[in-house]
């Protein structure tokens, strides 16, 4: 495990951080550590340290968890799981499809915008849903960072972790 979940001072969960930046922290004093993992470095003068698999902060910090997720493209793709909104399939070939189209007043927004494969976003092409009749089944939704990291920590398997600390849900 080269990760490390990091949690605020109030035990709330904040990121998932590489060991080398959870190390550092600690050096700095800046967190103590709530668990270890297996994992072992050494350390420039020989010895052998322990990797930090949970650290908590010392210091609280007002989390940026309610804060938007910036516009992008590849921000759209992780939302909708890199998967067309509108035949579901998970290809590697994907572009955003804008729900009303641009040139109908459709904004470019997390609101407006979905993955699309290129087959279903061509067919699509200038039309509205109704026009196409084509509706995303992927909602269309701005999200959050807390979202995104939560996310994360499913995809590098800390699920147990944070159940353990009571922080899953
Ligand atoms: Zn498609």
């Amino acid at each position: 495990m080269t990760q490390c979940v990091v949690l605020n001072a109030d035990y709330s969960f904040l990121n998932v951080v590489n060991w080398k930046r959870a190390m550092c922290l600690l050096i700095k004093d800046k967190v103590k550590v709530l668990r270890y993992s297996a994992r072992t470095v050494q350390t420039g003068e020989g010895s052998e340290v322990k990797v930090p698999a949970v650290i908590k902060l010392i210091k609280f910090i007002r989390t940026v968890y309610r804060s938007r997720v910036p516009f992008s493209k590849k921000n759209v793709l992780i939302r909708d799981r890199f998967t067309c909104a509108y035949c579901q399939s998970e290809s590697n070939r994907l572009t955003i499809d804008h729900i009303i189209p641009r040139s109908r007043g459709g904004d470019t927004t997390f609101e407006n915008c979905v993955a699309a494969c290129k087959g279903c976003n061509h067919e699509k092409g200038n039309r509205t849903p109704s026009e196409a009749s084509m509706y995303p089944r992927t909602k269309a939704y701005q999200p959050t960072i807390s979202e995104f990291l939560r996310r994360k920590v499913r995809l590098l398997g800390f699920d147990d972790i944070l159940a353990e600390f009571g922080l899953l849900s």
